[in-house]
């Protein structure tokens, strides 16, 4: 049917919504005076004789599901002006009645036409106006601040107020001044005066360099607040440089490159921190890009400065409300936080910015994998000054560098010795990391003299290769098609032979030593296709192979993913070359 039949045009009355109660007679016994004028001299007359009889069948089986809840339908009602309207009816059981809501929906219709090109035209009005637009919600607490631009309103700011409270109460960037306003903003709000004008500086909500002068007042719905709603009035001012004398409040504080702070307004503002006496823990971090100098190699400087203005943007986006990014200079920041309580929270923090990095930055650099190191001393457990906390995390770094890199260290006297030993470089760590090398080249040493023993077999080599690296497998392939020959270690699904390497094309793939490494097997998806499907088929996580002429020796990892260390790779290809040649001496 069509709906647009029942608008009554010439109607003197609207009924938009009204309440009415019949009796299981259907007569009608109670209801709003709107609801009179509309049933006008038809109102002693039973509801059923009203309804239109097309729509009764449906109205009677309402009635018999009254018990099973509340009824929704639309039917036609007979009115004053003896035509039927299309109304929506709620019906709901009484104790001796049948309930209902009434809406006349071809009239609300028309009334949400009017609605609409009323606040269409008082958008459009708005439009011509220079002000901005403030809302505070009560009932989810969010402030918004719009515009108004081609009658549509364009959202400036959008936050929780609570949340944007702590920060700014919280936060070192903001002059008291800034503060108190915005205190004053949040109590008036929150405690929901009437009434309220105040001017304050815009950069709180980040619009900068202006006043902003709030005037306005409540909205409210059914007697309940709803909203506060202001008009807001821009004046620009030149910022007043240094109304505070600090450095890294200033806007000389921004590195330009990467929009953290720079070093020397990092350095002040953790300063300022440590020397607050906040009661507060604050993990004090060095960061710095692994082989960051192959990103400039391979990719070039252009790519290389993408890649530290998406590593700071980063840091900023993972560290959040939590502490504060700076760039001490090259592929290098500096983090202080403010509000991490504990260990657990740093370490979920700094967990998720070691998964996330490479794979954020994976669009600039797709063949290569973007890790850091990252070293981290505690206030006020590791030290009490800014220098000496430098001083440490600058060492732990350091020691991540040395233990592979892609890994935080967060400095532990028990571990790392204490600190007086630590300023004289005698870093308990790093020795145990000599110490672990040193190891690891005995253990080398007595590897090669087992492979130039002519009485020790190549399996037997192999498989003590795979032992002492821990290694999950190692595999020999020999010949023009190199078909695997010898192997050590339990294979998924071990290749018959890695033929991809008899192809001279590949041969630029592999290093001057005859070595192909890559950390992660993925990374080389999209390059080398088919050496991807093998090895990936045969269930490498990652891919190193050292290659004679038609004679490779492959060290695989399945079971899990790890890098290997420089000095691994060293010996790693030692071994390899020693048994290339051991191997070539048996078959001659
Ligand atoms: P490591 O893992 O030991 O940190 O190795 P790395 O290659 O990252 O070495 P390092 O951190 O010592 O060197 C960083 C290099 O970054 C040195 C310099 O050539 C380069 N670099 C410094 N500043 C910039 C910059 O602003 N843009 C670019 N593209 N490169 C920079
Ligand atoms: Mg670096």
């Amino acid at each position: 049917m069509n709906i647009t039949s029942y608008v009554n045009n010439d109607s003197q009355f609207q009924l938009f919504h009204g309440k009415m109660s019949i009796q299981f007679d259907y007569s009608i016994v109670n209801a709003d005076e709107k609801i009179y004028k509309y049933l006008g001299c038809n109102s002693g007359r039973p509801f059923t004789t009203l309804v239109h009889p097309d729509d009764l069948p449906a109205f009677y089986e309402c009635v018999e599901r009254l018990d099973e809840g509340t009824q929704y339908l639309t039917l036609r009602f007979f009115s004053i002006d003896e035509k039927y309207r299309f109304l929506y009816v709620i019906m709901n059981k009484g104790k001796d009645s049948i309930d209902m809501e009434i809406v006349d929906i071809a009239n609300n219709h028309k009334k949400f036409d009017m609605l609409r090109d009323g606040a269409f035209k008082n958008k459009k009005f708005m439009n011509y106006s220079d002000n901005i637009y403030f809302e505070y919600f009560y009932d989810s607490r969010t402030i918004n601040i719009f515009e108004y631009v081609n009658d549509r309103g364009i959202v400036l700011f959008n936050r929780n107020i609570d949340v944007l409270y702590n920060e700014i109460v919280n936060s070192r960037s903001y002059t008291k001044k800034q503060k108190q306003g915005f205190g004053l903003l949040y109590d008036s709000l929150t405690e929901g005066k009437d009434n309220l004008s105040l001017s304050l500086d815009g950069s709180i909500f980040g619009i900068a360099k202006c006043m902003l002068d709030i005037k306005g007042g409540i909205i409210y719905k059914y007697g309940k607040r709803l909203l506060f709603a202001a008009v807001v009035n821009k004046t620009e001012y030149e910022q007043a440089e240094e109304s505070e004398d600090r450095y890294y409040k200033s806007s000389h504080a921004i590195d330009l490159a990467t929009g953290v702070y720079n070093k020397r307004a990092i350095s002040e503002l953790a300063v300022d921190i440590l020397s607050s006496l906040d009661g507060k823990r604050h993990y004090v971090m060095m960061i710095d890009i692994d082989d960051f100098k192959n990103v400039n190699d391979t990719y070039g400087h252009m790519t290389g400065d993408e890649v530290i203005v998406k590593t700071a943007e980063l840091f900023k986006r993972y560290v959040g409300e939590r502490g504060y990014v700076g760039r001490f200079g090259g592929d290098e920041f500096f983090v202080i936080t403010d509000n991490i309580a504990d260990e657990e929270s740093l370490t979920y923090m700094l967990k998720t910015i070691r998964k996330n990095l490479s794979w954020d930055c994976r669009d600039i650099v797709p063949d290569f994998e973007i890790t850091t190191s990252i070293g981290v001393a505690c206030y006020p457990e590791a030290g009490k000054t800014y220098d000496e906390l430098l001083m440490i995390a600058d060492k732990c770094l350091y020691l991540a560098k040395t233990k592979g890199k892609n890994r935080y260290i967060i400095y532990r006297p028990e571990l790392h010795g204490d600190i007086e030993n630590i300023k004289s470089n005698k870093m308990v760590a790093l020795n145990n990391f000599y110490e672990d090398n040193y190891q690891l080249c005995s253990i080398a040493m007595s590897v090669m003299s087992d492979i130039r023993d002519p009485n020790v077999s190549v399996e037997w080599c192999i498989d003590r290769i795979r032992q002492e690296f821990g290694i999950d497998g190692v595999a020999i392939y020999q010949g023009k098609d190199f078909i695997r020959t010898i192997s050590a270690g339990e294979y998924p699904a071990p290749l018959t032979d890695a033929a991809f390497l008899n192809d001279s094309t590949k041969d630029a793939l592999f290093d001057m030593n005859g070595v192909l490494c890559v950390n992660k097997l993925l990374s080389i998806k999209e390059k080398w296709e088919d050496i991807y499907q093998k090895l990936e088929a045969q269930g490498n996580v990652n891919l190193f192979i050292t290659k004679e002429d038609s004679i490779a020796v492959s060290y695989d990892l399945f079971s899990r993913f790890r890098k290997w260390s420089n000095v691994e790779r060293g010996l790693l290809m030692m071994i390899g070359k020693a048994l290339i040649k051991k191997l070539a001496d048996i078959s001659e």
